[in-house]
């Protein structure tokens, strides 16, 4: 079966996580559709990921580009992405939120900039959070920050899942097979020329946020340990800072009159900061084998 009516089309795959967005998805396919139709040169098929949704129904008529993939439960929207890259046939594949909060205008752009601008990738980089609540900001900005002084990979805040890829960054993507994903990193893991394109935040056009704080907060820990090793590093700077000062303030009570305590509480200090020392350096042995055990390609 084919979806193109010039076989010279490009077949882009526009896949989209959907968890409980029934409110939202007839909404979500018009507006794409519309914004899809405008794209000279390539067709798009949608894959929607029902991720364990308990209302997804099939919305559209008859529509040969419209594709369904249901999991069993909710797996989570890294999971529903894979799932999406995988069973995906396009030429270029794009994520999308099924809430609109990803601008269907820019596909036009994104393709443009994947097809005859020589870049692999075209991303969105939403450039602001306005409307969102200031707790959930505070959060995220510093994770942001916490993570790219850890990672050294290019995660930052406003860099997310809505980008258009060749075939070439897909299956490098779809060759990281690890288990525990976290897609940010992932691309910016595989590396490929990226086109990054503003964007001001939209609100959710129905329904609500599917990450309460605890999914994210899980989500975030996700992302710094799939990709950092750098808090075993940080313990074990702690670790000796701790018998730095312990020593020093041996010294100082060598110099002054002390009571015994004193020198019981740095004794103490310096064997608690030995010990992260230790934890740390087993923790490096450690760390190299669970990166082993994800079999990245070399
Ligand atoms: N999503 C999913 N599985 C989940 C959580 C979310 O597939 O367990 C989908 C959701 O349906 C939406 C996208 O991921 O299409 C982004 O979710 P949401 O809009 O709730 O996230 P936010 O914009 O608040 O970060
Ligand atoms: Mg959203």
């Amino acid at each position: 079966m084919t979806i193109k009516n010039n076989p010279a089309d490009d077949v882009i795959s526009i896949i989209v996580p959907c968890f409980n967005e029934e409110s939202v998805l007839p909404a979500f396919y018009s507006a794409v559709s519309d914004a899809a139709s405008s794209i000279e040169g390539a067709v798009c098929e949608f894959l929607f990921i029902d991720d364990g949704s308990s209302d997804l129904q099939h919305f559209t008529e008859k529509d040969e580009r419209v594709r369904f993939l249901t999991f069993s439960r909710n797996f989570g929207k890294e999971a529903a992405m894979y799932a999406g890259l995988q069973n995906a046939s396009g030429d270029y594949c794009v994520f999308m939120d099924a809430d609109l909060q990803h601008p269907p205008a820019l596909l036009k752009n994104m393709y443009h900039a994947v097809k005859y601008e020589g870049y692999d990738c075209c991303a969105g980089l939403r450039e602001d959070r306005t409307g969102e609540n200031p707790i959930r900001t505070f959060l995220s900005r510093s994770f942001y920050h916490l993570i790219g002084n850890a990672c050294h990979l290019d995660m930052g805040d406003g860099k997310g899942d809505f980008r258009m890829m060749n075939r070439a960054m897909t299956d490098s993507i779809l060759e990281l097979k690890e288990y525990n994903r976290y897609m940010k990193g992932i691309f910016s893991f595989v590396g490929f020329d990226t086109k990054w394109i503003e964007f001001h935040n939209v609100q959710r056009a129905a329904g609500n946020s599917k990450w309460n704080f605890s999914k994210l907060f899980a989500y975030a820990m996700e992302g710094m340990f799939s990709f950092s090793t750098a808090p075993i590093v940080w313990i074990g700077n702690i670790g000796t800072a701790i018998m730095i000062s312990s020593i020093l303030m041996t010294l100082f009570g060598l110099l002054v009159h002390v009571t015994s305590m004193f020198h019981l509480v740095c004794l103490i200090l310096f064997l608690s900061g030995l010990q992260m020392l230790f934890v740390a350096i087993l923790g490096q042995y450690t760390t190299k084998d669970y990166m082993e055990s994800k079999q990245r390609p070399i």
